[in-house]
């Protein structure tokens, strides 16, 4: 249980949910983790001393991810506290749920920059200091295949942007060792999508496993990609969705 020990990670958003127990995972591999967050400051310190507990670094840096500024100026941040980075984590996200007449430009180019163009910029400049064993991993979503209902076309059509963008880093960057994939996280309970909440019954009915995820579930899988086990795979997409594209 200690195959990070000496790597340096980045998780967006890892202030809450999903990129809390990522992050938190990763520095229980043996990771130095910097994490970014928008809005919730007290979320960051708390996963931060839940790390340095835990006897890792961490470093929790304000940027907004719809800012590419702010993005690129985390990655290089996280290079200059603990100098280097071996994995990258693009999981910031946010949920716009309208009806396709509601839809803005505005909200459209929000809902990209978040979700698309950080991780991009990210991914760049993150490449330009990773060695052979880098490790990409987007987080994706189990709609970016399957829809399953209104509302989410902006959002489905972003999140099916990462596998796209997955498979191209894994082309440009596989020549250096470096890997890129895209996790599809199903219904997992977090802020953004409580399993008590109204709607949950109907998620669940969708799920051959008939229960929300846990965010440790895809912490899981990101830890395995990061890790020696995710050495020889590049360029896939993985679904933990409790059987949601099934
Ligand atoms: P939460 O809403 O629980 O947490 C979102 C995280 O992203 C927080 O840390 C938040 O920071 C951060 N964030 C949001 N907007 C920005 C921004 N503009 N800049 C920087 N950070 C930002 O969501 P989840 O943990 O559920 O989701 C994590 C990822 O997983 C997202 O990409 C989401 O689309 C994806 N996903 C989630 C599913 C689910 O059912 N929960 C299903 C499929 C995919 P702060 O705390 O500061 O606001």
């Amino acid at each position: 249980m200690a195959d990070l020990i000496g790597k340096v990670a980045l998780v967006t958003g890892g202030s809450r949910g999903i990129g809390a127990a990522i992050a938190k995972r990763l520095a229980r591999e043996g990771a130095d983790v910097a994490l970014t967050y928008v809005s919730s400051a007290k979320g960051a310190s708390a996963v931060v001393a839940a790390i340095e507990a835990n006897g890792r670094r961490a470093l929790a840096i304000a940027a907004d991810s719809a800012d590419p500024q702010a993005v690129a100026a985390a990655v290089e941040r996280t290079v200059a506290e603990f100098g280097r980075i071996d994995i990258l984590v693009n999981n910031a996200g946010i949920f716009p749920y309208e009806p396709l007449e509601a839809v803005t430009l505005d909200s459209f180019d929000r809902t990209m920059a978040i979700h698309v163009r950080a991780a991009f910029v990210a991914a760049q400049a993150a490449a330009r200091h990773m060695g052979t064993g880098g490790r990409i991993i987007n987080i994706g979503s189990c709609l970016a295949d399957r829809t399953g209902g209104p509302n989410m076309t902006v959002y489905a059509a972003s999140k099916a942007a990462l596998t796209g963008l997955s498979k191209g880093l894994a082309q440009d960057l596989g020549p250096r060792g470096i890997t890129a994939n895209v996790v599809h996280p199903g219904p997992t309970d977090t802020d953004m999508n409580p399993a008590q909440a109204e709607g949950a019954d109907l998620q669940r009915q969708g799920l051959p496993l008939g229960r929300f995820g846990d965010a440790d579930d895809v912490a899981a899988t990101v830890a395995h990609l990061a890790g020696q086990g995710g050495r020889f795979i590049t360029g896939a997409a993985i679904a933990v969705d409790g059987g949601f594209a099934a």
